[in-house]
Parts: C-alpha cells; structure tokens; sequence
C-alpha cells in the first residue's frame, strides 16, 4: 500500500483517488476551496440553483466505468442519468430554426432537410462518417491511452480524411475546420453548426485543425446526457464515491510546494506549514507542478512534453431567476448563434475582447430541484470569452454589460426573457480563475491531433519520478469525459507502471 497524495478536487484528481483508493492505496486529497467538483459549480439563491460550469454531460462511458471499476453501485443507481432530447435546438443568424434529435442519424437529417431544406441532412449526415473516421482513428491515442513518447507523430498526421476540392485552380483540402464547413457543407447554417462545438470549447474554428471535427462526432455518436439536480451532481457523486472508497479530503488546504528527495516526489507542502508525505504525488495542471516544483523541466525525454501554443479562451455564465413557468416543450439546450461569425471570432480570438454579438447557449433543465416551484425557471446562459490574459474582466461595468448582451440574444430562444428576470448573477472568468486556479480562468480544450502536435496535451507522467499531471490542463485534454480519462490513465500509470498501455 502507497500513500498518494492528491492535488486538489477537481473532477479529473477525484477520478484517480477513487481509482487509487480500490487498488489499495492511502489516498489523501488536499483542495484549497471549501468544497468539491472545482468547474462544476453550483449557483444557488432563493430556491433557485444553477450549473455554474457545464450543462452537459458527453460521453457517459467514461463515468460508467469509474464507477463500475471503483464499487458495487453503478454511475445510474448514485445519479439519475436522462438523455436529453432534442440534443439541442439551433436558432441559426437568418432565423432559421432546427431541433437536433439526439444521437440519431435519421433524425437528424431529416431535421436538417426539413429546416434547411433538401439535401443539408445528407451533407451533414456524410460529414459525421467523415469524422467518425477521425474519431476511429484518434480516440485510443486521444482519449484511452497514455500520451506516446513519439507523440509528434500525432502532430504529424491530419485524421479528418477531408474531401478534395478543385479550388482557385488548384486541389487542395480543408486543413482547418472552418475550411470543413465552408468547403463540404455548402451551407452557411451547417457551418455555422459545425464551428458551434469549437466554439463550445473556447477553439476558433479557423485556426483549429480538422481533426475537431471529433467533436460534433462525440456528441452525435453518444449523446448529450443531463444529471437531474444539476450536473453538480456528478461531482457529488464521485466524491461520495471516493469517500466510500476511504479517501481523505482536507478542504481549506492550498497546496504551495512539492517536496522532492533525491530527485523523487515525496509529499507536499501545504499553505499553513504541514508537510504530507507521499510515495506518490498526483497534481493537477502541468503549469502548477511546474510552480509548485520550481522546476520548468518536467517533460521531456521519457515523459512526452507538447507545449500547446494556443492560450485557451473562458466562459461568461450568466444564472437567470425567471417570474413564469417553463412552457412545456422547451428544449433543454438552445444555441442561439451570432448574426456575424466573422466579427464574433475577431473579437473572441484575434483582438482579445468581448464579441457584441455574442453565439450563446441557453440551456433550461426542466427540473423542478433547481427552481422553488414550478411557477419560476431557473436558466443558465454561456458564452465563450476572451479570458483573463486578454480582457479586464473586473473592469466596472464590464461583465454587466457582455451579460445584457448574452441576454438580448437569448431573447431570440425565449421570446419576453428580459420581461421575467426577477435576478441574474454574473460569472466571469474571474471566477473560474478563483473556483478551479487557472490562470486567467481559461477552459481546457480536449486535445486534438495534426497540427504539429500544438493541441496536444503535456503527458500524465513528469520527469520527476513519482509526480503525475491530473485534469484538463494534463493528456488528454479537458472537458468532463476527458478530464475523468486522465484520472484513469494516473491511476493505471500508478499502478501497473509505465508499461502501462491504456483502458482496454
Ligand atoms: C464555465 C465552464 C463551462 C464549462 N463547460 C464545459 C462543457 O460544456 N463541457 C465540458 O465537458 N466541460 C466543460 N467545462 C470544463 C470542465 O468542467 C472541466 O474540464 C472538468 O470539470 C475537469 O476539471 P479538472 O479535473 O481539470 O479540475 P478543475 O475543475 O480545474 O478543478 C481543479 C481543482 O483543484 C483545486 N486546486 C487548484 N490549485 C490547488 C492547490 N495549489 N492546492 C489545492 N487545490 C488546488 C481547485 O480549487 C479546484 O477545485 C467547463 C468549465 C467551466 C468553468
């Protein structure tokens, strides 16, 4: 039995104590908040509550096998798990509208031919098997095993098998997934669509390659799941099922070093003077290890070190208290997407400043737990943002301002909005950067392939034998399904070794 210590509760970390905790070992967790969960925040008010990071649950399996592999009681018995459909309703610049069934491929494109009209279900359907074809080819390397020591190889190779076009007189093929949209969708909507879910992860679809073409894919292939109570919930969950499992939590403890003997991690440093000593130390981002060690060598030779270039954008969340009940009917998710993509991209991505016209998720869980009686709503509406390193997020007026924006175009999803708000509270990445310690309170991106190996990930293993990286900012990425992937690759690198090859 080793003692492991863990850096903090954020989804990913938690993933691996539970995992740690069944095979043995002592495992303590030291989280800075007072609570749990780190993005999976909850807002409440008045009887009112509110996700106060994702809305959405993708790809279940990765949840399931935590909890088959770490107790009796399976994910569905701790949670109530409902599909939510329609998967999401778009409300597309021209005014068009369309309800995407949930994971259902006939669905959808009857879906689409009906409110694009006819032949766009059939583009958008070809496109899916395109990019399940990148997801077959990335989804052991991206989301199952270890990052590989010649990850460059992953760089190297685009797997989105993009169509040829004949183009200004030349045949080229779309690198970047704004190309896929403009030049295989033949639809501004469906591109629009399709650049939705990068935006969704704070990636600008022009500059990401094609390989993000996985990403529609996850949600299509799997679903989009809801946790009734709030997605919050998985994370009480997970704890509860780390707790069962014998794992310590000490809240209120920052950790603000990392002891190291003879060149091996050896415990932590706490904020108040305690020393934990560990034979292993499982930390979360790569660039707080990194702090937390003083060392800015941790990868390299056998531990695979990317350096990803592009710094990642935040979200402005704003919680919406509504007079009047939900109509029947309403869809869970509604994206409501910008009049000017070009404009919003300029702003989000290459002047570093808050679109005016912002794409804006609107989700409206009906679930009676998040409203004090069915004659309110609660609604949580997002965006994606410039983050911290880029915009003054607490200058006055700021985050004000940007929410009237996000209200106004949520508007569009439900008519006499603005006209039912009994209180909103307003979310930046000022508190994302305070709730999970990002800098800048930026959101990770699951890691994507080509590209040289830019959207990769730094790897779990560090060169300080026994320091392993947890979460989203570590392989494979972030996101709820990637960051709990990272918790089971620690776990198995703990404890079958650097042999260890991956989830079978
Ligand atoms: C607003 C918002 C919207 C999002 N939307 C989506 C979405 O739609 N879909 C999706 O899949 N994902 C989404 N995400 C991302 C997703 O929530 C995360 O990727 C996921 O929860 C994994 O988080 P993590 O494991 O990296 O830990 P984090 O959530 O980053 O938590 C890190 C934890 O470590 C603690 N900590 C940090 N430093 C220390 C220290 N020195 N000592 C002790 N403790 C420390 C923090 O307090 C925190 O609790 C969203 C996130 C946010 C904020």
């Amino acid at each position: 039995m080793a003692r492991i210590v863990v850096i903090g509760a954020g989804m990913g970390a938690m993933a691996a104590a539970a995992r740690l905790a069944v095979a043995g070992h002592r495992v303590t967790v030291y989280e800075r908040a007072a609570t749990y969960g780190g993005a999976l925040g909850r807002f409440e008010r008045d009887g009112f509550a509110f996700d106060t990071g994702p809305g959405l649950l993708q790809l279940p399996a990765v949840h399931r096998d935590l909890f088959v592999k770490t107790g009796k009681e399976p994910l569905e018995a701790c949670v109530d798990l409902v599909q939510v459909d329609p998967a999401a309703r778009h409300v597309f610049a021209d005014g068009t509208e369309v309800s995407l069934p949930n994971a259902s491929r006939a669905g959808v494109v009857s879906a689409l031919d009906g409110a694009l009209g006819a032949g766009a279900g059939e583009r958008w359907g070809d496109f899916l098997v395109r990019a399940r074809e990148a997801w077959d080819r990335t989804r052991r390397p991206l989301l199952e095993e270890p990052l590989w020591a010649d990850w460059q190889v992953l760089g190297e190779r685009e797997p989105y098998p993009a169509l040829r076009q004949r183009r200004l007189l030349r045949t080229r093929t779309a690198a970047r997934l704004a190309e896929v949209g403009a030049w295989e969708l033949g639809d501004p909507r469906l591109a629009a669509l399709l650049e939705s879910y990068a935006l969704a992860y704070g990636l600008d679809p022009r500059a990401v390659p094609a390989s993000a073409a996985v990403l529609p894919y996850m949600e299509h292939a799997f679903g989009a799941w809801y946790v009734r109570g709030g997605i919050r919930e998985l994370a009480r969950a997970v704890h509860e099922r780390c707790v069962a499992r014998r794992v310590e939590f000490v809240f209120g403890a920052e950790v603000v070093a990392i002891t190291e003997k003879d060149g091996r991690a050896t415990g932590v440093e706490l904020r108040d003077g305690t020393v934990s000593e560990a034979d292993f130390v499982v930390g979360g981002p790569p660039e707080l290890l990194k702090s937390l060690t003083g060392r800015d060598d941790l990868y390299g030779g056998e531990a695979p070190g990317p350096q990803p270039t592009s710094p990642s954008r935040g979200k402005a969340v704003v919680c919406l208290a509504l007079r009047g009940p939900r109509e029947a009917g309403a869809a869970h998710r509604t994206v409501v997407h910008t009049p000017n993509r070009t404009e919003e991209l300029d702003h989000t991505f290459t002047a570093g400043t808050a679109a005016p016209r912002p794409t804006v998720w609107v989700d409206r869980p009906d679930d009676p737990l998040l409203r004090p009686d069915d004659a309110h709503e609660s609604v949580v509406l997002t965006a994606t943002v410039p983050s911290l390193a880029h915009h003054d997020w607490a200058a006055a007026g700021a985050a004000d301002a940007f929410a009237d924006r996000m209200v106004a175009a949520a508007e569009r999803a439900v008519p006499g909005l603005r006209g039912r708000v009994l209180w909103r509270e307003v979310r930046t990445p000022l508190h994302t950067e305070r709730e999970t310690g990002a800098p800048g309170g930026g959101i990770p991106a699951p890691a994507l392939a080509g590209e040289g190996g830019t959207r990769l990930r730094p790897g779990n293993t560090t060169r300080i034998p026994g320091l392993f990286a947890v979460g989203g900012w570590a392989h494979p990425g972030g996101g709820l399904p990637h960051a709990g992937m990272s918790g089971s690759l620690v776990a198995g690198l703990i404890v079958e070794g650097p042999d260890f090859r991956g989830s079978q």
